[in-house]
């Protein structure tokens, strides 16, 4: 494919669909290349000035635009998994923690991407090229969380594995004092001026400082000053092929709808090529609607099949009392609790205690009734027997300040399937809903490392209450459900990101991810868009 850009008779030469991870590398290598692209964004656009001071403030901070909170992080329940995700220009980057890993290379051997492309030798380069787009350095400034977690590795015989993280931060020079503004240290000043961070630990509030390289201060920034579009409060409902041929080789119509206005607004674009970068959860849920309205009936008949939650369990330590456990940066350090266990250390600003209400006293046993019972049986002994101290640690105020959040994921194989269906609560409306056999909803080994933890600090050791109700986990990592793969019949798009089925339609976010990664995944989103925009030739006409 090489369009003739410029010349067109269409509105744009690429429409990207979503800002994120995915969405903001193909906006701005696309723009590179010299095609028209637009940015259709559902979530609004964030500036230190406009983001929430606190998480009690959902209104700036969930995404629930039909009950007027229009913040930029998305919480969805699922009968298999609590799914948290970000909403706004800039995607997940805007309440991301800022950890950008590289996986192991085992990856590249499981799951249907294997033996595709000869990946251990081709990912490097473009794993390099995004680790300098976003900034990516390793975090110099460790909290007490950090340090906490350093030592409770140490004690469990893992103390060679903890690792300061690599952080999309602008740190500033090494000696001078935080807090203070630079010209752009990325571009050769052609980015945007930042702010050297101060380690409040806010970034999944969104930065408030100039210091968290989110995608708006790189790519998107990039791509926006050489001429991309962005819409923001944008939401793609419908792509058809134009002209009625079946393959899209004439392009496509795209129609939108605005996400805070509650009348009107319906528009049509036209373009060449479509880059689907709405998130597993937004494409997904894109995709199979229009697969079922017959916009695009040739999309392949995997489509939500294997979706990952990267096998991950949030539990914690809640210390009453003791030092300030927010201090340092959203995650700040990790280790390796055996080859398939990762544990990093994570924490929200102080005031940010929202999340507090989802904690509970850590239960072990069996999953069901049983694990219910203990749990009720447990809260009413303690209650009874320290009620200060019981109800100092389940109230959220001071939750923030006082814990310290486990973020635990296994790079061990597992997943779920999505479909479109009406929930029996609410049956006006198919929404995606999840089958198939149930996550585990706790890592025993992870379990008893967070008890350890605790009576060395004198703290309590805490999990989500979703966990011990419903045995359902939560992730902030759904991954996959549009696996790369050979064929159509085993996948739905192929080494090269282009959807089965259709002419320049590529799929370019988490929902590609064939295997669990073990490791937060962004930064792999953005070496696969990486990869598959670097298979697009230049505009015709542009060098
Ligand atoms: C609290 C939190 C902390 C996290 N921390 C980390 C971390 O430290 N490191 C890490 O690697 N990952 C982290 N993640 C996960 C990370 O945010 C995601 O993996 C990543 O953002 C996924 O990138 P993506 O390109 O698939 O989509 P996203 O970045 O989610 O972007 C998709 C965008 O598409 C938009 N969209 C969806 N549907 C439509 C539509 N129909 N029309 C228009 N727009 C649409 C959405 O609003 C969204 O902005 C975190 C997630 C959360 C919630
Ligand atoms: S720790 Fe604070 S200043 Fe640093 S990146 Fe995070 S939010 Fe910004």
């Amino acid at each position: 494919m090489r369009f003739r850009a410029r010349e067109q008779m269409t509105d744009f030469d690429f429409i990207v669909v979503g800002s994120g991870f995915g969405g903001s590398v193909s906006a701005y290598r696309l723009t590179e290349k010299g095609y028209r692209v637009g940015v259709m964004e559902m979530g609004r656009r964030w500036t230190p000035q406009n983001l929430p001071g606190t998480n009690w403030k959902i209104w700036n901070w969930i995404w629930r635009p039909g009950l007027g909170l229009r913040g930029f992080f998305n919480i969805d329940p699922f009968r298999h998994v609590l799914v948290m995700h970000g909403c706004a220009v800039g995607g997940g980057s805007i309440t991301f923690a800022n950890t950008l890993l590289v996986p192991g290379e085992g990856i590249w051997e499981s799951g249907s991407w294997a033996g595709l492309a000869d990946w251990k030798a081709e990912m490097p380069r473009h794993y390099q090229t995004a680790i300098r787009m976003l900034g990516v350095t390793e975090n110099r400034i460790m909290g007490a969380a950090d340090h906490i977690l350093q030592r409770a590795a140490i004690d469990h015989g893992a103390g060679k594995t903890f690792y300061r993280t690599s952080v999309a931060v602008f740190e500033g020079p090494e000696g001078e004092a935080q807090g203070l503004t630079y010209p752009d240290p990325y571009f050769g000043g052609a980015g945007p001026r930042r702010t050297s961070c101060i380690g409040c630990g806010g970034c999944m509030m969104g930065c408030r400082y100039g210091a968290k390289n989110t995608l708006d201060q790189n790519y998107l920034y990039l791509a926006e000053k050489a001429g991309a579009r962005v819409f923001p409060e944008t939401k793609v409902v419908d792509v058809r092929p134009l002209e009625g041929s079946p393959d899209g080789s004439h392009g496509y119509e795209v129609f939108t709808v605005p996400t805070t206005r509650a009348f009107g607004g319906r528009r049509r674009f036209s373009c060449r090529g479509v880059v689907l970068a709405a998130s597993a959860l937004g494409t997904l849920d894109l995709l199979f609607r229009l697969k079922e309205k017959g916009s695009l009936p040739r999309i392949s008949g995997q489509l939500g099949n294997r979706v990952r939650t990267n096998c991950e369990s949030l539990i914690g330590v809640r210390v009453p009392g003791g030092e300030d456990l927010s201090k340092g940066i959203a995650i700040g350090s990790g280790f390796y609790l055996d080859d398939h266990t990762h544990i990093e250390a994570t924490r929200y600003p102080a005031g940010s205690d929202a999340m507090g209400l989802l904690a509970t006293v850590l239960t072990g046993g069996e999953p069901g009734r049983g694990r219910i019972a203990l749990w009720l049986r447990n809260l009413v002994s303690s209650l009874l027997r320290h009620p200060w101290r019981t109800i100092r640690i389940l109230h959220p105020f001071g939750w923030a300040r006082e814990s310290i959040i486990l973020l635990c994921m296994q790079t061990l194989e597992g997943h779920i399937n999505m479909r479109l269906g009406r929930p029996w609560f609410w049956p006006f409306r198919r929404v995606l809903r999840s089958h198939g056999r149930r996550i585990p909803t706790f890592i025993p080994q992870a379990n008893q490392f967070a008890r350890k933890m605790a009576q060395a600090i004198g703290g309590t050791p805490m999990s989500m209450v979703t966990e011990i109700l419903f045995d359902v986990p939560g992730t902030a990592h759904i991954l996959g459900g549009c696996p790369m793969a050979a064929s159509a019949e085993v996948g739905v798009v192929d080494s090269r990101n282009r959807l089965f089925g259709y002419e320049n339609i590529y799929v370019c976010d988490g929902s590609v991810i064939a295997s669990n990664l073990g490791v937060n995944p962004s930064l792999t989103i953005c070496a696969l868009t990486e990869r598959a925009m670097s298979r697009i030739p230049p505009a015709a006409g542009n060098p």
